[in-house]
């Protein structure tokens, strides 16, 4: 079972795009000014883990935390990395009045550097989540095609 956390494990083209966004963190005036740092939480996550966190508030103890099953998440396409801000070392769970503002300005950041940010969609928003898909769906992914870089 894989649940990685390494940029490495991603499709090269998103990889690219997630390296520039922590870069871009590293350096921004607002982010540095509040004493915040990023890191990555998830990257690739192979279809037995998918299926063991699917499983959560389900069949297994704890409270659902996602709505895909093995090959419906981006992660297990290497397309997709969670993040979250730390302020002066200490994890920034919240997300409303300042903290709030963290989390929107990593989603600027995320979409200067040609990323997806899950922050803006109406369902199952998700501040964490970034993706890049090179503009193919899940389905395509499934059916064996690749991205290009
Ligand atoms: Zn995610």
């Amino acid at each position: 079972m894989i649940d990685s956390r390494d940029l490495n494990e991603l499709s090269p083209a998103a990889r690219k795009r997630a390296q520039t966004f922590f870069a871009a963190c590293a350096d921004d005036p607002y982010l540095l000014a509040n004493g915040i740092t990023v890191i990555a939480t998830s990257t690739y996550r192979d279809f037995e883990a998918q299926d063991a966190i699917y499983a959560r508030g389900r069949t297994a103890p704890g409270k659902v935390v996602t709505k895909a099953k093995a090959g419906d998440s981006w992660h297990n396409w290497r397309c997709a990395f969670d993040v979250l801000p730390l302020r002066c070392g200490k994890p920034v769970w919240s997300t409303t009045g300042t903290d709030g503002e963290v989390w929107r300005r990593l989603g600027e950041i995320g979409e200067t550097c040609g990323l997806e940010w899950a922050g803006r969609w109406t369902t199952f928003r998700e501040l964490a989540h970034f993706q890049y898909t090179g503009g193919l769906t899940l389905a395509d992914f499934k059916a064996g095609k690749t991205m290009m870089a």
